[in-house]
Parts: structure tokens; sequence; C-alpha cells
């Protein structure tokens, strides 16, 4: 089975397996006990922090761990909900992941606003800026790399518009971090990050949260994470978490060979799929995602079950819910209509994948093209 589904999660790295298995034999205590094997797992966690503060970008005491990115976001609103006037609206981006969506609707209900984006999937700075001449709301999201699109979202410049403002700013980096150049997010009040869309383990992330005041915990208990987020921490967790990131950051230079596999997959599918759309593709965006709208055929979910048969796990890019599939929320916000946000397929490839895998995955469309009755053109380009 070839896996095209990285964005969602992606297989465990050695680096990470090693760091998991050494800690969790080393680090036998509980981080709050007072003995010496509590002590030696405490360490072990402040030495995570402290390499995850180097790769963030930030004070390692401004991070807590968290058990992954939706708990993150919706720890961000949690606090929010509590730490705001409670007139204030919070404003974010349309193409953010459901976790931040519904984080925002549950504390904030209408006061959560949707900042529009083009038909490239990129934020409107220009929206933005009018509106935060004239209104002032209480923070504001963007993530800073969109999961299904792999569109790169312009998150330092918002993040400049809200720091001039003194406005709480929040980054989704969950599909930046560990794909492309780290650094640069201490900056923003809150992020939000994973280990397992890069080769850590499930179930591990972070929030980076202010300096400044305090962050309300989600999460009710004990004082773990000076009060941040109660829980016996997950020691092998974080040190996997930044074995995996410290690896990936060491092979950025590799980026643009893998975008150029990437891309001469593209080159070639959009060449013999007639009528085939590639969101986004004239833009900076993540170089392992390629969002494509296929011809139509009934439902997209047929491509997935053939290209699954075929050997290939692929995404739809938007949740199912009991067998019918919605049109992508993301497409839809990008201005495609419903028909056309219905026919999307991701193709999401990792670090490891090949241009043998890409080669692969191009024979499989075509198989299931066949086998669905989608017709190619004679002439590739
Ligand atoms: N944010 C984005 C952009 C994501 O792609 C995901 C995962 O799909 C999440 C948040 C949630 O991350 P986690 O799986 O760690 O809860």
């Amino acid at each position: 089975m070839l896996n095209f589904d990285h964005n969602a999660t992606a297989p465990l790295m050695p680096a990470a397996r090693e760091a998991w298995l050494r800690a969790s034999e080393l680090f036998i205590g509980n981080p709050s006990s007072p003995h010496r094997l509590g002590s030696r797992a405490d360490a072990a966690l402040s030495e995570a922090r402290g390499r995850l503060g180097r790769l963030v970008g930030c004070d390692p005491l401004d991070l807590v761990f968290t058990s992954g990115a939706t708990e993150a976001n919706n720890q961000v609103f949690h606090h929010f909900a509590r730490a705001l006037p409670s007139d204030a609206e919070v404003w974010i981006s349309a193409v953010e992941h459901p976790s931040v969506v519904e984080s925002a609707g549950y504390y904030f209900k209408d006061r959560s606003r949707t900042i529009p984006v083009g038909r490239d999937g990129v934020v409107d700075l220009n929206w933005l800026a009018d509106q935060l001449a004239r209104r002032r709301p209480g923070a504001v999201a963007v993530m800073a790399a969109n999961n299904v699109t792999g569109v790169l979202q312009p998150w330092r410049e918002v993040r400049e518009l809200c720091a001039a403002r003194e406005i709480p700013f929040v980054c989704d980096a969950v599909q930046w971090v560990g794909k492309e150049p780290g650094g640069g997010f201490g900056d923003c009040d809150f992020v939000s990050g994973c280990a397992h869309k890069v080769g850590g383990p499930r179930g591990i992330g972070f929030l980076k949260t202010p300096g400044r005041g305090r962050t309300e915990s989600l999460v009710l208990g004990g004082p773990q994470e000076e009060g941040r987020r109660a829980g016996t921490e997950n020691v092998a967790g974080a040190l996997a978490m930044v074995a995996t990131l410290e690896a990936r950051e060491a092979m950025m230079p590799e980026i643009s060979r893998l975008e150029a596999l990437r891309n001469g997959f593209i080159e070639r599918l959009a060449g013999e799929l007639p009528g085939v759309e590639i969101a986004g593709r004239s833009l900076p965006r993540l170089w392992n995602t390629v969002a494509a709208l296929l011809p139509e055929v009934d439902c997209r979910q047929r491509w997935v079950v053939k290209l699954d048969k075929l050997g290939f796990a692929v995404s739809t890019g938007s949740a199912c819910s009991s067998g019918e599939e919605a049109p992508s929320p993301v497409l839809l916000a990008m201005g495609y209509a419903p028909g056309e946000a219905g026919r999307i397929l991701r193709f999401s490839g990792g670090w490891e994948t090949s241009g043998e895998d890409w080669d692969a995955l191009l024979e499989g469309i075509r198989k299931a093209a066949k086998q669905l009755a989608v017709t190619f053109s004679r002439n590739p380009r």
C-alpha cells in the first residue's frame, strides 16, 4: 500500500521510534513525583521543552505539551472565552481546520467571524487590514499552511497587522512544522503543532502560549505544565516529537528535490487527464500536497475506494458523514461551486515518497479512471 495521505498522518520514522523506546525505558517515573525517578522524568521533559523551544523559536516555558493540535486549538478558544470581554469577536480564516472552526463556533457562536480567502485560497490581507482599521476583534487566527490544498498563508504579515494593534494572533502550524523550515513562530501569541504529520507518534502535540499573562487550562486536575494542562505528562511522546522535528529540520535541503517530484506528477496528471484542475497550482504551497479536482464521476469516494483497491491511500480532503460526502469547505471558501468542490481528491506524499511512488500513483489513477470510465486524452502534453 502506498501512502498518499500524509497530511492525515504519516508513518513513524526511525528517529521517533528510537527516542520513544529509549525514553519509555529510561524515564519510568512520573515527572511530578518527588523521588529521583520523578526528577529524572521531569529533567527529560525539560530537555524536550528546551529543544522544542529552539525549533519553534520561543522561550521553552511558553510551551505546553498537549495530546495533539486539536486539543491545542480547543484550548486557545477556551482560553479566549474566559480571558476576552464578553462581547469580543474572534476572526478566523475561511480555510481553518475543523478544530479551529468548531472551537471558535462553540465558544463564540455568531461572534466567530470569517476572514475571506481568494480563489487561490490565500487570506485576503487587504480585507483584513481594512477591517482592522475599523473594528477590533479579540483575537485573529490564520493557519500557516492549509491541510487540503497545501497553500501557504501570509501568516507573518497577519501577525504584524495584529501585533501593531496588540491583538492576539493564533497560528495553527500543524502542516508547516517538520515540512517547511521552522523558526519565526515564536513571535506569534499562540501556535499549535503536532508530531504525527511528519513521522512522530500520534497523540502528542504542543501549544505555544504568550509569555505574558495566564493561559487557561482546558483539562482540569493537577498543576502540571505550570497550571496550563492537567494530567501526567507524555515524556516519551514529547522526546519523540522533538527528535522527529529535529530530524526533519535537518532534511530541509531535500525540499526542492521532493517538490520537483511532486510537480512532475502534477504536470503529467494535468496533461493526461483532461479537465483536471489543481487547486492553488500557481502558488507557494507545501511540497508534498496535490489538491486535484478530477473529472466528474458519480462520487469521489469511488475514486478513493478504487485507488484503495489498487494499493493507494488517498483522501477526499474532508470528513465523510454517514457515507454522504460533503463538498470540501476549503474549496467552497475559495469560491468553487459545490459541484466542483465535490470533485476534489487530495494526494499528500511524505519525506520518504520517491519518484517511483509518484509514477506508480499516476499509473494507479490511469487504471482507476479506466475502471470508472473516465476518458483520457489521446494526446498527452
Ligand atoms: N490543524 C490542521 C491544519 C490539521 O491538518 C490537523 C490534522 O488533521 C489538526 C489541526 C489536528 O491535529 P491533531 O491530529 O494533532 O489533533
